[in-house]
């Protein structure tokens, strides 16, 4: 055998041999931007998916990224385009998978090392990652870690022990970040702060029953349902450790002004809230409460107001994370198509204020 066809058998036995090839025969999409192919005897390469004729084995070497395929000599194949931006679809699921490894590595992958795993540049992984998530990959990454910290703190771990576990590398670097994260001082979110009293109060409403909390800063809860015992085990799960007490007398007047809005959704609200979330909650909450009673908006139409028009999903989840129902009115959000999508606090609610409010 000379050696050129047995080189050409080698190349082959490796293509062959190859977890990619497989998916080169198949064709298959879900793997463009994992991987691109480039076909030696007509010098381009392509995406996995490409519907050209499938080259010969000997002839194909695999790439991990554009630009390694470029670097080697090949063109863009006419086709399949590869060196183009991947489809709105395939950026919802190229960033949907950066988001799941940035959470499933540890430590998590830098920019640069992210992009690389991806196929794609840093600087267009990052420019699609705000689009779609609202946030940028380094915010993600940080709200990922005050979340275990969060869950850390509330099972009791030392905040020393908790700020490691989550990742950071030092319990000064939590300190230094903490208000931000947390909204609080860790010390203090520890237990909802063992120094945190949150004041509540259960009381009948046009909607079943509502419970109405409050720490020293305003109501941090307002919450809808149909028997007092869940809405006092959704306040715990909300508040942890916070030491909850039963409102006294004077709280009255605040539950009837919460009562009323309720009865009266339009009627506008003008008690001082105390909500915690993100940075990119708070701006959706912020959002909300500028929609005018009786009307409604979408989520993607909120989303572009807040400058993220792809965002709807992250909307969407701020939306129903708010604790304060009708006083921040995530219940005047609904669907491009009219739907009343989801609500929190259950569908009929949801309509039910709309109705009070008569608007469309
Ligand atoms: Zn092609």
């Amino acid at each position: 055998m000379n050696p050129s066809t047995e080189a050409r058998r080698q190349r082959a036995a490796q293509t062959l041999a190859d977890p990619r090839w497989a998916a080169v025969l198949a064709r298959d999409s879900s793997v463009d931007e994992h991987f691109w192919y480039s076909v030696r005897t007509t010098g381009v390469y392509c995406r996995p998916s490409c519907g050209a004729r499938t080259p010969r084995p000997e002839n194909v070497d695999f790439h991990a990224s554009r630009e390694s395929a470029r670097d080697a000599g090949f063109r863009a194949c006419k086709r399949c385009r590869p060196e183009q931006a991947p489809s709105a679809l395939r950026q919802v699921e190229l960033i949907a998978e950066a988001c799941r490894l940035l959470q499933a590595l540890d430590p998590a992958p830098d920019l640069a090392a992210l992009a690389g795993r991806l196929g794609l540049s840093p600087w267009h992984l990052h420019r699609l990652f705000k689009t779609h998530t609202g946030v940028t990959p380094r915010a993600y990454v940080a709200a990922l870690r005050a979340g275990k910290f969060r869950e850390g703190l509330s099972r009791g771990d030392k905040v020393i022990d908790a700020a490691y576990e989550a990742g950071f590398g030092s319990s000064r670097a939590v300190y230094e970040q903490g208000t931000a994260l947390l909204g609080m001082s860790p010390r203090r979110y520890r237990s909802g702060g063992s120094d945190m009293t949150l004041h509540f109060a259960i009381s009948p409403c046009a909607l079943g029953q509502v419970l109405v909390a409050a720490s020293e800063r305003g109501i941090c809860a307002i919450l809808l349902g149909d028997a007092p015992g869940p809405l006092e085990d959704e306040l715990r799960s909300r508040f942890p450790a916070a030491r909850l007490e039963l409102a006294d007398t004077g709280f009255s007047d605040t539950v009837a002004r919460v009562v009323a809005l309720i009865d009266e959704p339009s009627g506008g609200f003008a008690l001082p809230l105390d909500v915690r979330g993100t940075a990119f909650q708070q701006r959706v909450w912020e959002a909300l409460r500028r929609i005018p009673s009786g009307s409604t908006t979408t989520y993607s139409e909120l989303a572009k107001l807040l400058g993220s028009p792809k965002a709807v999903r992250a909307v969407a989840s701020a939306c129903a994370a708010n604790p304060v129902a009708v006083a921040i009115p995530c219940h005047r959000v609904v669907r491009r198509d009219g739907a009343l999508a989801g609500y929190r606090w259950g569908l009929e609610r949801k309509k039910a204020l709309l109705a009070l409010e008569g608007g469309s």
